[in-house]
């Protein structure tokens, strides 16, 4: 099926890391130095990561792919919760099976944070 899904530019990519974390499907990891969607059934083609990539390597585009999976997706998530591996709030520490968490950049950085500690983010 033709759909919309994420492309890395190899060229472009420094393989620094910035965009695996914001991906909420955990489809991205850094492969040999450089970004790879790991399966691309795992990714939802919404293009949070994109504005995370300094290097500008990363965009959405329409082609044939598999269509998404979120039974996949959430497998992924779920092996990757197990190694201790799924993102978890910068304040508390929480991941996404005590708390909402949002991603956020903060200081710089790329980020994730629950919704009880953003107030506190925001408002000190
Ligand atoms: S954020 Fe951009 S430059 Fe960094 S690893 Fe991801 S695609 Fe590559």
């Amino acid at each position: 099926m033709k759909r919309k899904i994420v492309r890395i530019d190899d060229e472009k990519c420094t393989g620094c890391g910035l965009c695996v974390s914001p991906c909420a499907e955990g489809a991205i990891e850094i492969v040999n130095g450089k970004a790879r969607v790991l399966r691309e059934e795992l990714c939802d083609g919404a293009g949070v990561c994109l504005n995370v990539c300094p290097a500008g390597a990363l965009t959405i585009e329409e082609r044939e792919a598999p269509a998404f999976d979120p039974v996949a997706a959430e497998k992924n998530l779920e092996a990757k919760r197990a190694q201790g591996a799924s993102p978890r709030c910068l304040r508390c520490g929480a991941d996404e099976t005590r708390a909402v968490l949002l991603f956020a950049r903060h200081r710089g950085e790329s980020t994730w944070v629950c919704t009880r500690c953003l107030p506190v983010l925001i408002h000190g």
